[in-house]
């Protein structure tokens, strides 16, 4: 009977310099594999060329390379690309390539599907299914390198954690993930390029101060009145603004690199000078920037953008009190791949 192989990316370099001297081998033939598995990228064993013949046949026996397919490409009229990515069990998420004059963003996918319930979100309707394994990760980020350079010219130059799915949800793998993305025996991108985004998981945020990651870290916050925030995204109620804050002060003061705060002008919601008000207070407890996305309508009207007049309103009152503010047009609205649209629809 044949026994199920196992995933070889799910080994660490130790395991698979063991898994060789385990074989009668030398430990350094770990390495070599390791190298093609996360510096190369490669989706066979025969493509280790500096591997022989019969190591890669005994590794073909023992283990399989679960690599993604981009199913479907959509190209957006502004550049923007949605791939419809499957993964080895079927399931699928989506990642976007986000063109700029002078960069390539890839906005990937942690989790199929989320179990938060942010209201205003596409994604949220989706059941959560399971977390993407580090090499899901990983591969989103390839496969839209590949698509950069082909359509581009050029490599792919940063990556948001703002698909589908709560990153802090699936932490170890997301951050084994950027270990493969960031690390010379990887991809060797700088974690400066790289930023997470979260809908603020209090404990998860500590964690990753206590780590001094070097990656950047964006909080959707939409509100900073708890009452409005639970409203749009009840997960609030469980993790208020007041534990929210306090895990943010503690990582800038862990870290020192500015927060950045998505923020959405709804109207009827927080288009008011209140709402800019304790937003303004928010922001002054730890060093940041905030970012105005356009609301990308997902269905039945219930959330309307607010006016040009609210969100000049926003610009104009947080500028006054210095703090840094963007209005950020949004990408791909054509082919659904825009902020909060990514369900799967294709
Ligand atoms: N769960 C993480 C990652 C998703 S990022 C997080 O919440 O940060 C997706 C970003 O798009 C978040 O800032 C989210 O609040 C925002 N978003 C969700 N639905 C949206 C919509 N319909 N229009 C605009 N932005 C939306």
């Amino acid at each position: 009977m044949e026994r199920k192989k196992k995933d070889i990316r799910a080994l660490t370099k130790d395991q698979l310099r063991d898994f060789f001297v385990d074989q009668g081998d030398k430990a350094f033939r770990g390495n070599q594999v390791y190298e093609w598995l996360w510096q190369k990228s490669a989706h066979s064993f025969d493509a280790m060329t500096n591997i022989s013949k019969e190591t890669r046949s005994m590794l073909e026996e023992h283990f399989v390379i679960n690599h993604i397919k981009v199913d479907q490409m959509q190209r957006s009229s502004d550049g923007t690309i949605k791939n419809a990515v499957r993964l080895h069990d079927g399931l699928v998420v989506e990642s976007v390539l986000i063109p700029t004059e002078t960069r390539t963003t890839a906005c990937v996918s942690s989790q199929v599907g989320c179990s938060l319930d942010c209201r205003f979100c596409a994604t949220a309707r989706l059941k959560r299914m399971r977390n993407l394994n580090p090499d899901e990760i990983y591969d989103q980020v390839v496969a839209i390198d590949n698509e950069s350079r082909l359509y581009f010219n050029r490599p792919l130059s940063n990556i948001v954690f703002m698909g589908m799915g709560e990153p802090l949800m699936n932490y170890n793998n997301v951050l084994n993930a950027i270990e493969k993305i960031t690390s010379p025996e990887g991809l060797g991108m700088s974690p400066k390029r790289i930023v997470v985004s979260t809908s603020g998981v209090p404990k998860m945020i500590k964690r990753m101060a206590d780590e001094k990651v070097k990656f950047g870290l964006a909080v959707s916050l939409h509100s900073a009145i708890d009452e409005v925030r639970t409203s749009i995204m009840p997960f609030n109620a469980t993790f208020p603004l007041k534990d929210l804050r306090e895990a943010l002060e503690y990582w800038y003061a862990q870290t020192k690199s500015r927060i950045t705060y998505e923020y959405v002008v709804w109207s009827g919601i927080n288009d008011t000078k209140e709402a800019v008000d304790a937003l303004v207070k928010f922001c002054k407890f730890a060093p940041s920037k905030v970012n105005i996305i356009e609301y990308n309508p997902i269905d039945d009207g219930e959330f309307q953008q607010a006016s040009a007049k609210a969100v000049e309103m926003y610009q104009n009152i947080l500028e006054q009190n210095g703090i840094t503010v963007t209005v950020r047009r949004s990408r791909g609205k054509d082919i659904d791949a825009a902020c909060g649209q990514l369900a799967n629809k294709q």
